[in-house]
Parts: C-alpha cells; sequence; structure tokens
C-alpha cells in the first residue's frame, strides 16, 4: 500500500500542492481526477519519483520512500504522448527497461524474448515485435507503452492521462485493456484524467482535486451518490 502523508508541493512562489493526505490500498485502480492545474500530475510524478515534495512524506508499505529515486521506486509510467524510441522496433522498446539493467540483474536474451512475447499476448498485440512506432496506430502505440512499461515489473504503475491524445472509440477499447492488464497483474495503478467518465467507469478509487487540494476520496458510485461539495457533483455530473 502507499501513504501519502501531507505532502506539499511549492514551485518558486505558487503552491502545486497543499498538504494532501490519502492511502492507497495495494493493487487498487485509482483515478486522480481535476480539471487543468488542479494538482494531478504533480502528485503523480511526486509518486514516481520524477518531482520531489516540498514538505510531508510518501510510505510504500509503511516504509518511508520520500527520497527514493526512480529506479527504487521501480514505477513503471505511462505518458499521454508516447515516449517510444523511434528508432527502435517494438520489441526492443518493450525489452529496453531489461537490457538498461545492471549486469547482474538483466536477464537473459532468451528470457528477454519470453517476457516481451508475454506483454505483446497480454496488450493483445502479439504480432507487431518487428514494426516500429511509426507504422502503429495510436491506440497500438499507447498499448506497447504499457508493455514497456510492465517490462520493469513495477511496484506500481503510473499513468498520466495516457488515452488523452486518443479518439473516443479508441478511448473505450484501451481502458478496457488496462482494466484487464490490471485484473491480471493485480499491480496498484494510479491515472491522471479530466475526464469524469473515464475515472467513473474504470477506477475503484477516485480522488477528486481541486486547486492542489483533495476535494473527495471514494468509489465511484458514493461520489456521484453523495458528493462532499458543489465542486464535487458538478465535476462529476455524468
Ligand atoms: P494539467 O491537467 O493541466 O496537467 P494538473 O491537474 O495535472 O493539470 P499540475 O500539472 O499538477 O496540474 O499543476 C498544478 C499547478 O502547478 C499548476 O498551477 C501548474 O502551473 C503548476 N506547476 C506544475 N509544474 C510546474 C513547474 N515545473 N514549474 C512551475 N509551476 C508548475
Amino acid at each position: 500500500y502507499i501513504d501519502i502523508d501531507e505532502l506539499a508541493k511549492e514551485f518558486g512562489t505558487s503552491r502545486a500542492l497543499h498538504p494532501v493526505s490519502l492511502s492507497i490500498p495495494a493493487g487498487a485502480l485509482v483515478a486522480l481526477l481535476g480539471p487543468s492545474g488542479s494538482g494531478k500530475t504533480t502528485l503523480l510524478r511526486i509518486l514516481g519519483g520524477l518531482e520531489f515534495p516540498t514538505s510531508g512524506r510518501v510510505l510504500f508499505d509503511g516504509k518511508d520512500a520520500t527520497g527514493m529515486s526512480v529506479q527504487e521506486r521501480r514505477a513503471g509510467f505511462v505518458f499521454q504522448h508516447y515516449a517510444l524510441f523511434r528508432h527502435m522496433t517494438v520489441f526492443e522498446n518493450i525489452a529496453f527497461g531489461l537490457r538498461a539493467r545492471k549486469r547482474r540483474e538483466r536477464p537473459g536474451e532468451a528470457e528477454i524474448g519470453r517476457r516481451v512475447n508475454r506483454l505483446l499476448d497480454l496488450i493483445r498485440l502479439p504480432n507487431i515485435g518487428g514494426r516500429y512506432p511509426s507504422q502503429l496506430s495510436g491506440g497500438q502505440r499507447q498499448r506497447v507503452a504499457l508493455a514497456r512499461a510492465l517490462a520493469i515489473e513495477p511496484r506500481m504503475l503510473l499513468l498520466d492521462e495516457p488515452f488523452g491524445a486518443l479518439d473516443a472509440k479508441v478511448r473505450k477499447e484501451l481502458r478496457q485493456g488496462l482494466r484487464e492488464i490490471h485484473d491480471t497483474t493485480g499491480l496498484t495503478t494510479i491515472f491522471v484524467t479530466h475526464d469524469q467518465e473515464e475515472a467513473m467507469e474504470l477506477a475503484d478509487l477516485v480522488v477528486v482535486m481541486s486547486m492542489g487540494r483533495i476535494e473527495q476520496i471514494g468509489k465511484p458510485a458514493d461520489i456521484r451518490s453523495r458528493p462532499s461539495s458543489d465542486f464535487v457533483r458538478a465535476f462529476t455530473a455524468a
């Protein structure tokens, strides 16, 4: 489980996050939902170790992880804009994180091949290992980005508007894909979105944010039936 304890972040004189606290159970599928500028991305980046808080702590299974590096945290990231390497095949993209490991921790080539193929099956694109990103659709690229994030056997999966750049139909497919992957792997998964429908449909736990604060934390149905403020009611209205 992940505990966020009075976490705050300032950029110069501007406050991106007021002290926020939140507990995320192991294996949960969590949406950070809010309008632009509400602090969702900042919170996600702090969880992943891409940003460090001004004050407060992050704990993994009760252990202080606030100062841990990205590598130590073993976070798998997926961003809105496909961060795939264009000059590498899909196979090489997915294998990248494994090959980048220190020699002692690096699996052999046969094992890397097995793992990549297993991941290609998981994202339901078994035959595209030899292709280059330019030969894929946007939705396929995001699936590959997911496989690449999973290849390092992360402790948690962090996604920042992962479907934001895709059209409605592909978004729906990918939502389902992420749900499947979550159910298969059991990984703690946290995604950022400003789309209430996406959050409400996909997440077990929704964290509604506004202006650097957490407005409400709850199951989608509870947030719909008992919004804690007018803001939450308006923002989560179907
Ligand atoms: P969006 O969906 O637009 O990314 P968000 O909810 O993810 O919004 P954040 O990106 O976390 O919000 O930003 C929260 C606030 O912090 C904003 O006011 C933003 O301008 C500010 N901010 C974020 N990153 C930086 C930075 N590196 N330097 C200065 N200000 C920043």
